[in-house]
């Protein structure tokens, strides 16, 4: 593991156009289970889709029950080094964007600058109308859901509200996939970071970038479907692999 953890840290220290592509593995040192690890939230709980979101009161009951249950551990959720190891990145211009599939903001909590974040699966902050598109704070609408057991309407139009964060079936937000996609067709460096690489469309970016010829190195716990054409696979703790690659406590 030594030797491939001074290959990542000659790589990104070579590197002018970084993606670090990050998952649900970067954010379970912090407290937030993963949904497909050993420990993920799918063994326990069954999703509510988006077209059954959508389609049934019932379903947005269950999940607002849902969000109240965990809310406690998004809060309390602080960033852990492997956090600060991309902030870090970042800082020294060696990270160009990060593109993650989490909804916890925790790189912006590590102090990465909005701007250079982007969040292909939107986040846990802020909730959407479904039908005229006005976000409010979600914080909020779920504490109006903890006192009536009901979930909100929209104020402006009377429609859907949900978390801003998709579920299953429920299209990516095309804006953030686009500059993730041009950033990825660009890269010198891939990086992914605790991601089980199973969810698509995200999962085609580390495909592009190495296809377009970046460098792809791949840092996760468990084998993952690209380990295959990855340069560099690191099978360890991202906060242990990267905070020793990059210097950072
Ligand atoms: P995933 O659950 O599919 O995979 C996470 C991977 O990380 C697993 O392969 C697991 O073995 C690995 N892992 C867990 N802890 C690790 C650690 N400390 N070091 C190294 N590897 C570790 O997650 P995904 O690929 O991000 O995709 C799942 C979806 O879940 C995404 O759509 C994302 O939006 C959502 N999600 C987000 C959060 C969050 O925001 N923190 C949490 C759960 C799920
Ligand atoms: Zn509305």
């Amino acid at each position: 593991m030594e030797r491939e953890i001074s290959t990542l840290a000659a790589w990104l220290g070579a590197a002018r156009r970084a993606v670090i592509f990050t998952g649900a593995g970067i954010s379970t040192a912090s407290g937030i289970p993963d949904f497909r690890g050993p420990q993920g939230l799918w063994r326990r709980i069954a999703p509510v889709t988006f077209v059954e979101y959508r389609a049934s009161a019932a379903a947005r009951r269950r999940a607002f029950a849902l969000h109240a249950q965990l809310a406690p551990l998004w809060a309390e959720a602080r960033p852990n080094r492997g956090h600060r190891a991309v902030a870090a990145l970042v800082a020294a211009g060696k990270g160009h964007l990060v593109v993650t599939q989490n909804v916890d903001r925790l790189h912006q909590a590590a102090g990465v600058p909005e701007e250079r974040v982007v969040e292909l699966h939107g986040n846990f902050e802020r909730a959407r109308c479904l039908d005229c598109g006005v976000r409010t704070p979600f914080a909020a609408l779920l504490e109006r859901f903890r006192q009536s057991g009901e979930v909100p309407a929209c104020g402006a139009c009377g429609g859907v509200m949900k978390v801003d964060a998709i579920s299953f079936g429920e299209p990516l937000p095309a804006d953030a996939f686009a500059r993730a996609r041009e950033a990825s067709l660009a890269a010198d460096l891939f990086l992914v970071l605790g991601s089980s690489l199973s969810v698509y469309p995200a999962a085609e970016l580390p495909l592009w970038a190495a296809r377009a010829g970046a460098r792809l190195a791949i840092v996760n716990r468990e084998p993952t479907p690209l380990d295959e054409i990855a340069q560099l696979v690191l099978r360890g703790d991202v906060g242990e692999v990267l905070g020793d690659a990059v210097g950072v406590a």
